[in-house]
């Protein structure tokens, strides 16, 4: 089968790789929806220190696809059956895992990132993901373009939760790419009255408006702290999430928080470049939180594919392409050169 392979010293390569074969406690899944995310792009620009010099992975975490094969000690899993994967498990008994967060665990594994995963017609599911419950069976109905965008919403739903976003609050997202767009349709969802959303490109910025976003503010024209005073009269808002792998951005996201404003460092930022300094009076006195979160859980996971299914969450603003799995270099081109929103792959 052809696969967007990425190897660790070698780079990134569309090339043939063998059809997995599977043991009795695995099951392969045929690929029918899987989307690019920025950390497949991320892989092939800087590498990954979760791989080893000379190994070569399938790139691909966001999946969804049909059950075609299971292994003869399988159970609760069929042939045909329409399923989810969340691409996180982890040790099974670190202090992360018995609380259901394999994203937070120590040793954990990951389709795309330190095994193969769905960028290709088929992928393995190995039993550590089968019994921790990362395969979950998709509502009626949803399709499949939409239903492989639950892992990016997943990740979104765990940071808006740290952050305790209520119906009637003022957000500021900084970043709409595919990340900032899903925090604006979920924070919609969630009734914030105010969703300010912020980018240098006027194309994220339309998108924005039909995902939700009540204002749009043009960072490479405007002030953004000006216009947020502006519109929040002086007062600043409830809730900032950057989405922007931006440090300087977090300093001054800090300074416009209203009292008892969240903060949520969603971006990684480059490493070595990460430091950055924030007002501790502004924290102490104003009754700020500044948290942070990575990733999403299993049932991040499965509140997800709810939201998507029922299209509380409409994902459809997102996705800027959908290619068939056919045409894997054409869709890596596209992502690598940066341009559209999310590129989703489909099979059949
Ligand atoms: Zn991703
Ligand atoms: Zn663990």
């Amino acid at each position: 089968m052809m696969a967007a392979t990425y190897e660790q010293g070698k780079g990134f390569a569309v090339a043939a790789v063998p059809e997995p074969d599977i043991g009795p406690d695995e099951i392969l899944v045929q690929v029918r929806g899987t989307a690019i995310c920025g950390t497949d792009t991320k892989i092939i620009r800087v590498g990954s220190r979760r791989l080893q010099p000379g190994q070569r992975i399938v790139l691909g975490h966001e999946f969804v696809g049909m059950v075609s094969a299971v292994g003869a000690s399988v159970q609760g899993l069929a042939v045909g059956a329409r399923v989810g994967v969340a691409p996180n498990f982890g040790c099974g008994r670190c202090e992360a895992c018995i609380r259901g967060l394999a994203n937070m665990c120590a040793d954990y594994s990951a389709f795309g990132i330190d095994r193969d995963g769905s960028h290709a017609a088929f992928v393995k599911i190995p039993a550590r993901a089968i019994v921790q419950g990362n395969v979950v069976e998709l509502p009626t109905g949803v399709a499949w373009a939409e239903a492989a965008l639950a892992e990016p919403l997943s990740c979104v739903l765990n940071a808006q939760r740290g952050v305790n976003l209520a119906a009637g609050e003022t957000v500021l997202i900084y970043g709409l790419g595919p990340m900032g767009l899903l925090h604006t349709l979920l924070a919609a969802a969630t009734g914030a009255a105010r969703i300010i959303a912020v980018d240098p490109a006027a194309h994220r910025l339309d998108a924005a408006r039909a995902a939700g976003a009540t204002v749009t503010l043009d960072s490479s024209r405007e002030s953004v702290s000006t216009r947020v005073l502006a519109e929040t009269g002086g007062r600043g808002v409830d809730v900032a999430i950057v989405a922007a792998p931006v440090a300087a951005i977090v300093p001054e996201a800090l300074t416009l928080l209203a009292p008892f404003g969240r903060l949520c460092l969603f971006a990684g930022l480059v490493k070595g470049k990460s430091e950055v300094t924030l007002d501790a009076n502004a924290i102490h006195y104003r009754n700020l939180h500044v948290t942070g979160t990575t990733g999403g859980s299993n049932a991040d996971y499965r509140a997800a594919l709810r939201l998507i299914a029922a299209r509380r969450v409409d994902v459809r603003p997102v996705i800027s392409h959908t290619l068939p799995l056919a045409q894997l270099r054409e869709a890596y081109d596209l992502a690598l050169a940066g341009q559209g929103l999310k590129i989703v792959l489909t099979g059949e």
